[in-house]
Formats: C-alpha cells, structure tokens, sequence
C-alpha cells in the first residue's frame, strides 16, 4: 500500500484500499490508499486526545520549530509535491507547482504567528483585581477537506490547529490521497508528539458523521460542497461544537462600460477558467452593461477558445483536465441545461487527447438571465455565462441576487463605482480589476450568505477558530 494512515505516530495499513487514478490519463494509477474504518478513526481520535494536553503544554519555540520546519521542506520540494498535486488533481504544472509554494507559505506564516500569540491585562472595575484574557488550545480539531486544493486547505488547517496548540485528526477528501499523505509525511518529522496529526483517510459519508459524533473532538473545520456542510452544522449544533465551513460560490463578476478591457478579459478568463474552475472563488457569472458587452464577449470568447487544454504535465498546456468522470459529467450535463433554458454556448464540448482523460473545452454561455439554473448552482467547472446589464445599479443588483457569497468581483476605472461596490457587494471578499480567484496567505478568507459559516480561516483570523478564551480574575 502507498498511502497508509497515519494514528498515534504510526503508519497503519487497511485492508480496503481506493486507487489515486490520474485525470489527465486514467490509465497511470500513481497508488492505491488506505481505507480506514470506525475502528482505526476511533483510534486516531483517542491519539489525539491523549496528544492534546502535550501540546497544550508546548511553547511558542516548539510550535515555531515544527511549523518553520514543514514550511521549509515544502518550499524546498515545491516542485516534486507540484508534479505529485497535478498528477493526482489535474491543475497544471505551473498551479500545482504555485500551490505547493503557497502551502509552504502557510506554514512559515503560522511558524511566525506562534511565537506571536498575545493576550489582554486589565484593571478590573473592582479595585485590587487583576483581569487576564488568554486563548487556550480548542483540544482535538476534526479537519475535513476537499479535492480542488489538496495540499493548500489540509495545510491552512494544519498550521493554525498546531499554531494554537491542538491536536487534530485529518480526513482528506477521497480523490487526493497523495499530497495528504505527502503532507502528513513531513509533519511526521517534524518534531510533532505523537498524536498531535493523524491522517485518516477513507469514504467520507462513513468517516465524516463519526468524526462530528465522538465527543472527544471539540472542533469540526470543512471544506466542501453545500449539502455536506449543511448537515455537517447541524450535527455540530446538536453535539455543541464549534463549526467551520467554507463551500460554495456562486460569484458574479461585473464588467462596466467605463473598465479596461484588456484587464476584465484577463480577469475574467483567469478567474472563470483558469484550475479547470475548478475554485469555488471562480467567477462563474460575468454580469456585462450593455456598451461593452459585445465587445468583451468576443475578445473573452477569443482568449477562451485559444486555451490549449491538455495532459496537466505537459508543459505549455493552460487548463487541465475536470478532476474526475462524475464531475465531468456533471459539467457536461449543465452546459445542457445552460442551452434548453436559452443560452447560447461557445465550447464546452468533451474533448480527446492522446490519453485517455476527463478533459471538455472551456464553455461560455451568453444571453443568459440571473434566474435561470446556469446562474443560481455551482457548476464548480470551466464554465461562465454573461449576463447583460443596463448600468451599475442593476449590475450590483444582480451581482447580489444569489445565495452564496464569497467573493464578487468589479472590472472599472470609476472609484466612485469600486467604492460603492467594495461598500456593497454581499460577499467575504471583494475584487476590484482583479479575478474573484486568488487570494493572499496572510488575510482572512471566507464568505457570506450559504458560503462560509463560522469565523474565518486564514491570517490573524484563523486564532478565533482555534483557541477559546479564557478570562481570568486575580487578587494579588
Ligand atoms: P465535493 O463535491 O467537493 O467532493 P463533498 O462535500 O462531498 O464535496 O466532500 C468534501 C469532503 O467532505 C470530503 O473529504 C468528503 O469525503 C467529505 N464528506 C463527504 N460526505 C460527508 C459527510 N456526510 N460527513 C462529513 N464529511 C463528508
């Protein structure tokens, strides 16, 4: 077995495994994974709850080490856990490669953090008393992650959950073993107690309602689809726990008269195309004012048509394949919808290469309304619509007429309209001539509506959900 779990300091093997099957070429199978049951999550929860008090205890040295340590190793090995992270997902060469720095980042970001963890002295209103505010460690962290970023999101919840002094058990989403694994290999080394990360891979609707039950785990952080996160909040609602969800978007970005058109094709090509769109940050609706519309249609539809689109390892290649058939399909089937309900589609046909993959050509969809299905579901594929607009009232309108809300994007060259949109976009994050893709490492990330529920990860931020606070009273 390539991938095993990983529980108490041990690497365990299962009898079930899942092959990590390549998209770009679904005869290269890179390994086959652990597939862990009840039993072995059990275990992995009670390691970490054995290893939450030692950590507790640890300093701000020891946390800087370990956390300096992965952060240095991934950095130096970017471009062998890119290569890994591309095979595995299917982003190209380049943003596998990006995506490996940027889980590196993290971690040198949270080495820095840990040697910066700050509270509160006060006089109390009471006189001769002393008021400390402090956080504490949460204790055992559940970490429940999705495909699209597979070594990014296990590391911005890795880094803060050991920052702040917990303990966590990790499950990786199915169809990305090997960067998890990879991951988890290097804070193997690390300096970590035993216990304090423990990889548990394995079918999510199995592992996940048993990670959310056992009382041992104090915190849940997820990052995935709608429907899973929903019930993942309710559970945590029954069972009192903290509850941290990133999901979908649905996010609008809005091309006024007055933008540079060079720079809100750009922006929009990037960010609706770019990671297959496979981002739930991807500008999936292009709300255009009426004087540029056609003019920023066909440039878009120009640049989109001119993507090559292959084998994520070939060099040269601007989008990879979709990351599995069930996803493939499920793109596929909305460029249907997206054509019944009126629209009119540019691409998104099922494309052939050489090998034998999950690749379809980019689709845009133009002469679309905000109500119909293209524009209200997450598609989460190489797929955008248009829809046109009379002026910015009606832009911002519709810009905020959905249910999601993470990031919302304006292309002008009016401060007065990127004012007001900053001031009034219903998103987490906003974006002015930039993509509603791509975002820093050291600043809060999140959204609104049915996208986030929580406090936010990320930055300074990301110490809300980790820690609890304590407040003490002294009388000297
Ligand atoms: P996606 O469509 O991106 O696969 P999911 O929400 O299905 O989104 O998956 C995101 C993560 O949630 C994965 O790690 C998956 O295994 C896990 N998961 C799936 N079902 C459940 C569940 N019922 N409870 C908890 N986690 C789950």
């Amino acid at each position: 077995m390539d991938y095993k779990n990983f529980i108490g300091g041990a690497w365990v093997e299962t009898s079930a495994t899942t092959p990590n099957v390549n998209p770009s070429d679904i005869s290269d199978i890179l390994g086959h994974a652990a597939r862990g049951d009840l039993t072995q999550l059990d275990q992995a929860i009670d390691a970490a709850d054995q290893a939450a008090a030692i950590w507790a205890a640890s300093t701000p040295q020891q946390r800087f080490d370990v956390l300096d340590f992965v952060g240095t190793e991934i950095l130096a090995r970017k471009e062998e856990l890119g290569r890994l992270l591309s095979r595995e997902e299917g982003k190209t060469l380049p943003e596998g490669i990006g995506e490996a720095a940027r889980a590196g980042q993290i971690f040198k970001f949270f080495a820095g953090e840990a040697l910066r963890q700050t509270g509160d002295k006060l006089a109390s209103v009471r006189p001769g008393i002393e008021v400390d505010v402090t956080r504490s460690p949460v204790g055992v962290v559940g970490l429940i992650t999705p495909w699209n970023f597979p070594i990014a999101i296990p590391a911005w919840k890795i880094a803060p959950a050991i920052c702040y002094g917990n303990a966590v058990v990790l499950k990786p989403a199915e169809l990305v073993p090997g960067c998890a694994h990879a991951l988890v290999e290097i804070l193997s080394r690390s300096g970590l107690p035993e216990g304090v990360v423990n990889l548990v891979m394995g079918r999510g609707s199995e592992l996940g309602p048993r990670l959310i039950e056992n009382d041992k785990v104090r915190a849940i952080s997820f990052t995935g689809s709608v429907p899973t996160g929903r019930g993942i909040a309710a559970a945590c609602g029954a069972g009192l726990k903290k509850v941290q969800l990133e999901m979908g978007g649905k996010n609008p970005m809005v091309v006024l008269d007055d933008a540079d058109l060079d720079i809100a094709v750009d922006a929009c090509l990037n960010g609706a195309f770019f990671s297959t769109g496979q981002r739930c940050t991807a500008s999936s609706r292009l709300v255009v004012t009426e004087a540029i519309h056609d003019r920023f249609v066909a440039a878009l539809a120009e640049r989109m048509s001119a993507l090559k689109v292959g084998n994520a390892l070939e060099a040269g290649i601007q989008m990879g394949p979709v990351v599995d058939a069930r996803q493939l399909e499920q793109n596929l089937s909305y460029v249907d919808i997206a054509s019944g309900e009126g629209g009119r589609v540019q691409g998104g046909e099922r494309l052939n290469r050489e090998t034998e993959g999950f690749y379809m050509a980019p689709a845009l969809v133009t002469e679309t309304s905000n109500a119909m299905r293209i524009n209200r579901e997450e598609v989460f594929g190489p797929v955008a619509s248009v829809i046109r607009v009379k002026d910015y009232d009606e832009a911002l309108n519709i810009a905020n007429d959905t249910e999601f809300g993470l990031s919302s994007g304006i292309c002008t060259t009016s401060l007065k309209h990127a004012s007001h949109f900053k001031a009034n976009a219903q998103a987490g994050m906003v974006m002015v001539n930039l993509p509603t893709a791509g975002v820093d490492y050291h600043v809060p990330f999140g959204g609104t509506k049915g996208s986030s529920f929580g406090s936010r990860e990320q930055g300074r931020y990301a110490a809300e959900f980790y820690t609890s606070v304590k407040t003490a009273y002294t009388l000297p």
